[in-house]
């Protein structure tokens, strides 16, 4: 049985910068909240846990005076005010490329545009978007949403994008709503990491018999990952080296590798020498 792994895989720019910049913080001070999970992978999650960061749900859960690590993911504005008036020092780990989507969104909110987002509404991501134009943004995430949205032709629009996005679907909503709107502005801001992980994938998906791609159940960009390599082979979606089915893989000889980019460098090499032993 042959590895061969996709040449991008794995933890992307963001997401490497903030659990660095989180670690450090945790060598100083173990009394640290993280507001949410800190990245879509539980078993990293539990490493930082086990050095003593804990995860909260809500900034409400976080004493006054204490430290909070702000995810890659970002916040609504709304929760630095009150980080602020609580207090706490802010560990603001927020992914620079979705902190411009921040700076897009508020600059055109003030100037009387009306934002549109596309992207998955319940994702932490979009949820801190939308927090830059006081969560009034038109969300849409497939065709069938923007064709049902009521515009008005003589408002100002402004779109951005999830970073994740798949580069297709966003081109064909712009598409659309040029034709649809006089006035509006279009900011791509898919993320430079997950189009060059796609494209990798994709390229190692045809020369392999089977792909396994390793990320968190929760984590959008992966399962955009399983969804590419399904095109080409049979894909595995896996968290860890335990969930693979090794009479399943066994039919297989040369075997591809990918991960997500909330996946640590330890598990992917986990995985492959695990397959390299069968
Ligand atoms: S995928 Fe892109 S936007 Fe998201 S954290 Fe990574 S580098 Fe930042």
């Amino acid at each position: 049985m042959n590895v061969k792994i996709a040449k991008e895989a794995g933890f992307c720019f963001g997401v490497k910068r903030a659990m660095k910049m989180a670690w450090d913080e945790l060598e100083l001070n173990s009394d640290i909240y993280a507001l949410g999970p800190l990245i879509h992978n539980k078993q990293a999650v539990q490493r930082y846990e086990d050095k003593g960061l804990l995860t909260v749900d809500t900034i409400n859960d976080i004493p006054n005076d204490k430290s909070v690590v702000i995810r890659s993911h970002g916040v609504s504005r709304d929760i630095y005010d009150k980080a602020n008036s609580n207090n706490l020092n802010i560990i603001d780990t927020t992914c620079p490329f979705v902190k411009k989507i921040h700076n897009i969104v508020n600059e055109f909110y003030e100037k009387g545009y009306k934002i549109i987002i596309i992207g998955d509404k319940n994702h932490p991501e979009i949820i801190g978007i939308n927090g830059w134009c006081e969560n009034s943004a038109l969300i849409v995430k497939s065709i069938d949403d923007v064709n049902s949205l009521n515009l008005d032709n003589n408002s100002k629009y402004c779109l951005v994008a999830q970073t994740t996005l798949n580069l297709e679907l966003y081109n064909e909503i712009v598409n659309i709503l040029s034709k649809k709107l006089d006035n509006i502005t279009f900011k791509n801001t898919i993320c430079s990491a997950t189009k060059t992980r796609q494209q990798a994938a994709k390229e190692l998906s045809v020369d392999v018999d089977c792909m396994i791609v390793i990320g968190g159940k929760h984590s959008s960009n992966t399962q955009k990952l399983v969804n590419i390599c399904k095109e080409q082979v049979p894909t595995f979606a896996i968290e860890t080296k335990e969930d693979l089915d090794i009479d399943k893989l066994n039919k297989f000889n040369l075997i591809g590798v990918t991960a997500g980019a909330s996946t640590p460098d330890w598990i992917i090499e986990d995985v492959i020498s695990f397959i390299e032993s069968l």
